[in-house]
């Protein structure tokens, strides 16, 4: 449903859907959240912020900060894409902001000096919009730290996620990775451990419970946490497949009552269909231990696409960085899970190992992806390497006097990669790690 009013000297581009809910207000500032009435995003004078389920705020700009907006740059401004996360403050700022936008709302269709510009397309649609944008202007910032509280009971810190899948519903069957070896990795600080299906259950009733009916905006992928959930052995992976079955369905039924918490989305006994598809992450290493055989239940089960962290097909390098496994395991899994009819999604880092690596990264890298049957439906990442401090490579990239490569260096290596690939109809994308919010 897209409609546009009127009120005083404001005007609204309202466009309400089967998940979500967003405003452009006077054409300047656009507030949308999920039909719990969780803030999703927000845009505000010329930069978007995006709140994660955590309750940090990713704000994200085109321009130097100081510049007035993307329309208005100076001849010569750089539009570089930006990013940083906002302070508790500022993200306190930001969310209240929103409610009160939406709480303004609220009140505007209320009152007789409302005026329609463009009508609603049906009568019971008011009744809809107002309860959804009632339930988004109680989600302030004390609320939305109650629901950053929740959600942290609910799920250990979700690493990362495939931008392809940023809006998957993620069940963690695992926590932590099962190596945590790689020096340019921090994202996940917990010990590796497998869910039992008692627990593998009751987390997903906790996540149902949780995202209520914010679950429509997240209905239409399952992503199976953490970083390497497939390393399970088949027959515990198998029964965890089979309680998503159990208790994840497609299209949960809307009520207009319905907000975080309440809504009934188990639904036993559904239909085996109406689950929606599963993708996980693999390392290389371990999924050399799984036949076709195994990866085709999987493929009945749901499994879709397996993404895997290449980082590099050059040997020396994975072994600098402490990458489990060799290029070869890359290539084995990759054949392995394409046999069985499952996708896959690469990830190659982009200046992993600098310049001392670079010529051998790039040249051993479209070697083996070219060794691989890629096609469509399948996924290259390119990713840049971010150094996080807090992780072993700055030190030892210092120690062996290794140089990052600058933004030309890194482009030279994405186009030198794309330029290699033999491989048809496979999907090559940058990735940002730093642009990562769920
Ligand atoms: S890069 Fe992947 S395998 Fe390596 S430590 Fe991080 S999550 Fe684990």
């Amino acid at each position: 449903m897209i409609a546009q009013g009127r009120w005083h000297a404001t005007t609204y581009a309202l466009s309400l859907k089967d998940s979500s809910l967003s405003v452009a207000i006077n054409r300047d500032d656009i507030v949308a959240c999920d039909l719990a009435g969780r803030l999703y995003s927000v845009f505000h004078d010329g930069r978007h912020q995006r709140r994660s389920l955590n309750g940090a705020v990713l704000q994200k700009w085109a321009s130097p900060m100081g510049t007035p907006s993307p329309g208005t740059l100076p001849v010569g401004t750089t539009t570089e894409r930006q990013r940083r996360w906002l302070t508790d403050a500022e993200a306190a700022e930001v969310i209240d902001y929103a409610a009160a936008q939406f709480q303004q709302l609220h009140t505007a269709l209320r009152s007789p000096a409302w005026e329609w510009v463009t009508p609603l397309d049906r009568s019971a649609a008011l009744d809809e919009l107002l309860s959804v944008i009632e339930r988004a202007a109680h989600f302030n910032n004390i609320a939305a730290r109650s629901d950053a509280a929740r959600c942290a009971e609910v799920y250990q810190p979700i690493g990362i996620l495939p931008p392809d899948q940023y809006l998957a519903l993620v069940l963690q069957a695992t926590t932590g990775c099962s190596f945590n070896t790689c020096t340019f990795c921090d994202l996940y600080q917990q010990p590796f451990r497998v869910k039992s299906p008692d627990e593998f259950r009751q987390h997903i009733r906790q996540v149902h419970d949780y995202l209520g009916a914010s679950l429509l905006l997240r209905q239409r992928a399952i992503f199976l946490g953490a970083a390497n959930a497939l390393a399970i052995p088949m027959p515990r992976l198998r029964a965890l497949f089979e309680i998503i079955h159990e208790t994840c369905h497609s299209e949960p039924r809307r009520s207009e009552e319905s907000h975080a918490g309440q809504e009934e989305i188990p639904r036993r006994g559904a239909a085996r269909n109406d689950t929606p598809p599963v993708y996980a992450f693999l390392d290389a290493f371990t999924g050399t231990r799984k036949s076709v055989e195994d990866y085709r239940a999987l493929a009945e089960l749901g499994l879709k696409r397996v993404y895997i962290g290449l980082e590099s097909g050059h040997d020396p390098l994975l072994e600098f960085v402490r990458k489990p496994g060799h290029a070869g395991d890359a290539i084995e899994t990759v054949q392995t899970i394409k046999a069985a009819g499952i996708n896959v999604g690469l990830i190659v880092m982009i200046g992993l190992g600098g310049d001392r690596f670079a010529a051998g990264h790039v040249a051993d890298t479209i070697v083996v992806l070219n060794q691989m049957p890629l096609g469509k439906g399948d996924l290259i990442y390119f990713s840049d390497l971010v150094e996080e401090p807090g992780t072993p490579y700055p030190t030892l990239a210092q120690q062996h006097d290794i140089h990052a490569l600058g933004a030309e260096g890194r482009s030279g290596q994405r186009a030198a990669l794309r330029a290699g690939l033999h491989a048809h109809g496979v999907k090559v994308s940058n990735y940002d790690v730093r642009e990562f919010v769920y």
